[in-house]
C-alpha cells in the first residue's frame, strides 16, 4: 500500500484517515513490479514537482515531498541493495566493517543528484556502491526519506530480545524452566505470550508482539527474573535507555543535539566490554560485540539526529508509519464486512481491492462535498409538556 497525506496537518497526521491510499496491489514488493505498479504515480509527482499545484482560486502552490516506510520498501524505491550487502546505508558509506565502530559518526553523504543524474547520463561508474538501480522516486530530496520510528522500535527490539535469548542459549538455561518464567513475566505486565516447539526448524516459537506489547516489555519487563542481580541491572539499563529515546523521538520538543549525546551513550553501553579476565574475581561480563549492531542501530545513532534537527517543523514523529499500518488493519475489515472478497460471478465479479478504494473514495468525497455544499443534519427536538397540577 503506498498512501499519501499533507504533512502541514500536524494534528491529525497520526490518524488512518489522514492517510489516503494512492495505490493498492495484491502483489510482490519487488524492483520491477513497483516500477509498474507506479508509473503513473512517478509522473503525477513529476510534473507537481515541476509545476506545482494551481487550486481552484487560481493559488499556485510549491510541494515538497517527504518519504518514509519500512527499510525493505525504502531500499527498494531508491534501487539500493539488500541490508546485508558490505554497503548497506541508504544514506552514507559506512560498510559492514565499521558499523559497530563507536568512534566514527556517519552523517548522511549521498544525495539524490547523484543517484539521479549517474543513471541518467548512462555512467554508473561514480555511483556511490550498492545503488544497482534507478531510483523510482527521484522528485525527492534524499534527505526527505526519512526512517520511520515504529520500525526502528521494532526492530531493534526484535535484536535485544534475539540476544538475551542468545545469552540463556549459550548458558544452557534456555529450558522448559526458563521459558515458563519469561512467558509469566510477560503475563505480569499484561501481555498474551508463549512459547510453543517448532518442530520444522527444532527450535520454539513464541507470540509475535506487536508495537504496544513491544513498548510495554522494554519499559517493564523485569530481567531480575533470568539473571543475576548485577547482569539484570545492566540488561535493564540497556532496555530502559531505549525506551527513553523511543520517548524522545515521539517528542517534538525533543533537541537534536540532545538526542544526539543520549543515543551515542545508548551505542556506548550497548557495546561496553568485558572488565578484566574471564574466571577472575573482578570480572565483569560486558553486553555486545560489533558485529550484534544491525543497520537499523547504525541510523538510530548516526542519522536519527540529523533527521530530526531536518525536519523539526514538523516533528520526526510525524513520519511514523503508525497510521498506515492502522490504515491497513481498516482495509483488512473492509474486506471481510464491505467487499464480496474477490468473488460473484460474470460481470458481477469484482476486484477487492476495486471495492475498498471505491468505498475509501466515497468517503473522501462526502468529507469534501460536507466542506462545501453543507447539508444539513435533521435534529431531534425533546418537547416536555407543563403539567399542572
Ligand atoms: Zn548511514
Amino acid at each position: 500500500m503506498i498512501t499519501c497525506t499533507v504533512l502541514d496537518n500536524i494534528p491529525n497526521i497520526h490518524k488512518a484517515d489522514s492517510h489516503n491510499t494512492v495505490i493498492l496491489y495484491p502483489g510482490g514488493e519487488n524492483y520491477e513490479i513497483l516500477q509498474q505498479v507506479i508509473k503513473l504515480l512517478i509522473s503525477e509527482l513529476h510534473s507537481l514537482a515541476v509545476n506545482g499545484l494551481e487550486d481552484s482560486s487560481g493559488i499556485k502552490w510549491k510541494v515538497q515531498f517527504y518519504f518514509s516506510s519500512d527499510w525493505k520498501f525504502m531500499a527498494i524505491i531508491l534501487g539500493f541493495n539488500a541490508p546485508n550487502a558490505n554497503f548497506f546505508c541508504p544514506w552514507c558509506l559506512c560498510t559492514k566493517n565499521d558499523i559497530g565502530n563507536k568512534s566514527n559518526v556517519y552523517r548522511i553523504e549521498k544525495d539524490m543528484d547523484q543517484l539521479k543524474d549517474e543513471f541518467f547520463n548512462n555512467s554508473t561508474s561514480t555511483l556511490p556502491p550498492g545503488h544497482t538501480k534507478p531510483p523510482l522516486l527521484p522528485m525527492i530530496p534524499l534527505n526527505h526519506y526519512v526512517p520511520d520510528k515504529l520500525h526502528i522500535m521494532l526492530r531493534i527490539w526484535d535484536r535485544l530480545w534475539e540476544l538475551v535469548i542468545q545469552e540463556l542459549k549459550s548458558e544452557n538455561r534456555y529450558n522448559t524452566h526458563t521459558r515458563a518464567i519469561i512467558s509469566m513475566e510477560i503475563k505480569r505486565i499484561s501481555v498474551g505470550f508463549h512459547f510453543w516447539p517448532d518442530h520444522s526448524m527444532q527450535s520454539w516459537s513464541y507470540t509475535p508482539l506487536m508495537g504496544g506489547d513491544k513498548e510495554k516489555v522494554l519499559r517493564d519487563f523485569n530481567f531480575d527474573v533470568i539473571f543475576s542481580e548485577e547482569r539484570a541491572i545492566l540488561i535493564t539499563r540497556l532496555w530502559r535507555d531505549f525506551h527513553s529515546l523511543y520517548k524522545l523521538m515521539n517528542d517534538q520538543k525533543t533537541d537534536s543535539t540532545f538526542f544526539a549525546a543520549q543515543a551515542r551513550k545508548w551505542f556506548n553501553l550497548f557495546l561496553i566490554l568485558h572488565q578484566s579476565e574471564p574466571n577472575t574475581l573482578s570480572f565483569k561480563k560486558g553486553l555486545y560485540r560489533p558485529k550484534d549492531v544491525t543497520p537499523y542501530i547504525h541510523v538510530l545513532i548516526n542519522h536519527i539526529p540529523e533527521f530530526i534537527e531536518l525536519h523539526q517543523r514538523f516533528g520526526f514523529a510525524a513520519f511514523s508509519c503508525a497510521a498506515v499500518e492502522k490504515k491497513n488493519h481498516d482495509q483488512v475489515s473492509i474486506f471481510f464486512r464491505k467487499t464480496m472478497k474477490d468473488g460473484g460471478k460474470g460481470t458481477d465479479r469484482k476486484s477487492a481491492i476495486f471495492e475498498i478504494l471505491s468505498y475509501e473514495n466515497r468517503l473522501l468525497y462526502f468529507a469534501q462535498k460536507s466542506n462545501s455544499d453543507q447539508v444539513y443534519k435533521p435534529q431531534y427536538f425533546h418537547i416536555k409538556e407543563n403539567v399542572e397540577f
